[in-house]
């Protein structure tokens, strides 16, 4: 659907990524023609396992398993007879597309002629509004597609065509679920997870590489960058005599040592699964305070959904079933039964003023470990 000087561009991330996820063994040959992608399935492909990872790949509308037929509209007509001789149906029309002006017959005139010939060859019925069969023909150059369903691919762009971000992931529902909304928009997606191990067990970790590894069939692979956060956490406590102010901290931190990473390696973004008055901490107030800890951009793609449809989605992703297992989260130590709901940037500043706030950043990025995760 791109026009443009960027079209190339787009086309070819697509395609190197389509072939990233199909198995070598099931294309003969792919090509770019006129607006899409057309594979030559080998003999022993399997529709099913080809049709479960495209629907893994963003930047596909759409797609169909069909027949390359002649250009030539008698020896098209007839090899359209011989496919039809194995469908089961009783009413049927054509919709035929030309992408060629060129070709000898409009669009209507296919219609109309191969319209005639199955109603004659086999007696069936036209039925434009509610067919049982409907006979898509393609007109894509010298090629002429025959094909009787469009399958819903994701959309969205290709990934690796908008850039690279940072995504702070936890191991509940949203966080995953922002992250694959940007590379639904066309970004890779790398991961950063802050840990309190010891305290907490290594499972929490391991359900965190298992979220991105699901994450990764719409991506390949990607890094998890895995931060002890345990020393921070205990800082601020033993600096915060006032309890409620704990999660902003938590948060300011997590921004600032994601920030530094990024600037690092070079991801343009910062991204969380933060949704406004879902908890006691995303409140517009709070969002605020912690969002001034850094200057890169903070992305929050679920800013304004409803947790229903979060969990709907995390459903349709495939990382439901691991977020509903239980786990201790690093950000439930030390915290109080009211956390602040109103944060003031001068209170928290005054907090941060005990803190040896590089120290600690840097301690903990000398600490973190990187791993190299990839798909199932
Ligand atoms: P989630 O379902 O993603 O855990 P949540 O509703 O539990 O979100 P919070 O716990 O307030 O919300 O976390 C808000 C956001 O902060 C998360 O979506 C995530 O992006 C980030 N975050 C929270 N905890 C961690 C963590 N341990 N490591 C990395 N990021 C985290
Ligand atoms: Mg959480």
């Amino acid at each position: 659907s791109l026009k443009g000087r960027n079209r190339p561009f787009f086309e070819r991330a697509l395609l190197e990524n389509i072939k990233i996820v199909v198995p070598a063994a099931a294309i003969a040959r792919i090509d770019i023609l006129f607006g899409r992608i057309a594979a030559r399935l080998e003999e022993e492909a399997n529709e099913d396992v080809l049709r479960d990872n495209l629907q893994c790949v963003f930047g596909i509308a759409n797609f169909s398993f069909t027949f390359l037929l002649d250009s030539d509209f008698t020896k098209l007509a007839e090899q359209a007879v011989e496919i039809l001789k194995t469908k089961d149906f009783s009413t049927f029309r054509v919709t035929a597309k030309r992408s060629d002006k060129a070709y000898p017959l409009t669009s209507q005139e296919v219609n109309e002629k191969l319209g005639a010939l199955i109603v004659e060859k086999f007696g069936k019925k036209v039925s434009l509004e509610r067919p049982d069969l409907n006979c898509f023909v393609e007109i894509v150059g010298a090629r002429v597609f025959l094909y009787f369903k469009k399958e819903k691919g994701l959309g969205g762009l290709p990934v690796g065509v908008s850039g690279k971000v940072l995504s702070l992931l936890s191991s509940g529902f949203d966080s995953p679920v922002a992250s694959w909304q940007l590379m639904r928009r066309g970004c890779n997606v790398d991961f950063i997870h802050f840990h309190s191990y010891p305290q907490t067990s290594r499972e929490s970790q391991e359900n965190v590489k298992e979220i991105v590894k699901v994450l990764n069939r719409y991506q390949n692979h990607s890094k998890l960058y895995l931060v002890p956060f345990l020393n921070i956490q205990k800082e601020i406590s033993a600096k915060s005599e006032d309890a409620s102010q704990r999660v902003i901290l938590y948060r300011r931190f997590m921004m600032r040592i994601a920030q530094k990473i990024a600037e690092r390696e070079r991801y343009g973004a910062l991204v969380t699964g933060d949704s406004l008055g879902q908890v006691a901490s995303q409140t517009l107030e709070n969002i605020g305070v912690i969002s001034q800890a850094v200057t890169l951009p903070i992305f929050r793609p679920l800013i304004g959904e409803n947790k229903e449809d979060i969990i709907d989605a995390a459903k349709q992703i495939g990382t439901y079933e691991i977020s509903s297992r239980p786990y201790d989260d690093c950000c439930s130590l030390f915290l109080p039964e009211h956390p602040e709901t109103r944060a003031k940037l001068d209170v928290i500043l005054a907090i941060e003023k005990k803190l040896e706030v590089e120290k600690l950043i840097s301690d903990a990025i000398e600490k973190m470990e990187v791993a190299t995760i990839s798909h199932i």
